[in-house]
């Protein structure tokens, strides 16, 4: 496969179930692009989170190589509060940054974990990790302007919070915001110079998670004929739709993608994971508080303390070591049996009825293939994801129905989506795609050498 330019649409948690079974017939133009194309799931990362995927999917490594293990991250064994993960501690080559060597030209926008912007050969749109608009979030700079002027005025970058209950504002917030990011691409797409356009859309994220329980007759709290039953099925049309209108202004002979990061499946609840270590006698906290409170480790009674964790779509669970943090109970010959009582204990816990959920807990090293930094001791699906892993203390119940940080009804599927269109490529669906073969693809179609450390194989 060879082109000239490579486009990707970028869905932040497009679920292939959706694209590619259920609404098929509803979406033109990516029924039309499949159709034409190679197609399937995408792998995601370990964890499915926004960040690390989308950087593992621009630099074909793996979060253990990139070294952060979710949005957020310990910067050391100390019991200090986690830091966020953004660009600036991604030190592997991001394929615009291959291409900027190799003397192409990149437009790249929204991409998660691109804030603060560094430097190529083109222009870069920095992502939702931005704080606000007042800081330096585009390179080269001065492009800050020409958004706002090309989206009536305001470029949003992300909704403000999409765990609210004010369900109405923020559904039409998700239209405006990706009406303007697709005027943005539209007009890009003609006047900028590129040999690799790349585009992210966080609107597909936001509304799933916010919107999945009116959607899926499968969610605890689906009601038939809810006003919003297809605010995410009308939205996936309107994406589609907006899809078709860049299509028409791309040049022929180039690649395109349509890619997500991850899918999305329904929530079950939260397990309360720091409830479940407190009585298990394996945390304990100098004052218990008496209603839902986030879990401060200036709480913690460390020297009756072997683990903690921290809530989020997934789990992450860290153990206290003797020599590794600073009042470490667990004798480092004792780590592996410890670890191992831990993860069978984690997978063994059933629903709020006892009945078995299926977690799995992942030993980092045997999901990567370095884990650099500061990784968790366990990385965690409980329920294989179908339950998230609320962190919060004080909820005096081991599974909860309303998500701690706010109304959140869909989990991270490990599937994400992926269509492949263009010159050369044969028309089907694709078995065992992974998110780590976009990049060596890309570089491929361009005729630039693949490095031989990406851990992702061309897609023939
Ligand atoms: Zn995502």
């Amino acid at each position: 496969m060879r082109a000239d330019r490579v486009f990707i649409f970028g869905m932040d948690c497009m679920a292939p179930q959706l694209v590619f079974e259920q609404w098929r017939h509803e979406l033109p133009n990516l029924a039309r692009l499949a159709d034409g194309g190679a197609w399937g799931e995408l792998r995601s990362t370990d964890p499915p989170i926004t960040v690390p995927a989308w950087t593992a999917m621009m630099t074909s490594k793996d979060p253990g190589t990139l070294g952060f293990y979710g949005f957020r991250n310990r910067k050391s064994y100390d019991y200090d509060e986690l830091y966020f993960a953004n660009a600036s501690y991604v030190k592997e080559k991001t394929l615009w940054q291959l291409l900027s060597r190799n003397r192409k030209t990149s437009v790249v926008l929204g991409v998660p974990q691109t804030y603060p912007p560094k430097p190529l050969n083109g222009t870069l749109v920095g992502c939702f990790l931005t704080p606000d608009k007042g800081t330096s979030y585009t390179y080269p700079d001065e492009v800050k302007y020409e958004l706002d002027r090309l989206a009536e005025g305001d470029y949003i970058i992300d909704v403000k919070d999409f765990r609210t209950e004010d369900k109405d504002a923020l559904l039409e917030h998700i239209y405006t915001m990706t009406r303007r990011r697709f005027m943005v691409v539209r007009d890009w797409v003609k006047t900028k110079d590129w040999d690799f356009f790349m585009f992210v859309e966080m609107g597909v994220d936001r509304i799933h998670h916010a919107f999945w329980r009116y959607h899926d007759v499968n969610h605890r709290l689906y009601e038939k004929g809810h006003k919003l039953e297809f605010a995410i099925r009308d939205y996936y049309k309107y994406v589609d739709e907006q899809i078709g209108t860049v299509l028409a202004l791309i040049p022929k002979d180039t690649q395109i993608w349509v890619v997500s990061d991850h899918g999305a499946r329904t929530m079950a609840g939260a397990v309360c994971v720091n409830e479940f270590f407190m009585r298990e006698g394996l945390l304990t906290l100098k004052d218990k508080p008496a209603k839902p409170t986030k879990l401060k480790t200036s709480n913690i009674d460390w020297s009756k303390t072997a683990c903690w964790g921290e809530g989020g779509y997934y789990s992450r669970i860290f153990m206290n070591v003797k020599g590794r943090e600073p009042q470490g109970i667990i004798e480092p010959s004792d780590y592996e049996r410890t670890r191992d009582m831990i993860k069978a204990k984690l997978e063994a816990l059933g629903d709020e009825k006892g009945n078995p959920i299926g977690t799995v807990a992942h030993k980092p090293e045997d999901l990567y293939r370095t884990v650099n930094n500061v990784a968790p001791d366990l990385i965690v699906y409980f329920g294989d994801l179908a339950w998230r892993s609320a962190g919060s203390v004080g909820m005096d119940a081991l599974h909860v129905f309303e998500n701690d940080t706010g109304p959140d009804d869909a989990n991270h599927a490990k599937e994400g989506m992926f269509i492949l269109s263009g010159p050369g490529v044969v028309p089907g669906k694709r078995e065992g795609t992974r998110i780590y073969d976009v990049a060596p693809t890309v570089l491929s179609t361009l005729g630039i050498p693949v490095p031989e450390d990406m851990i992702g194989k061309v897609i023939k």
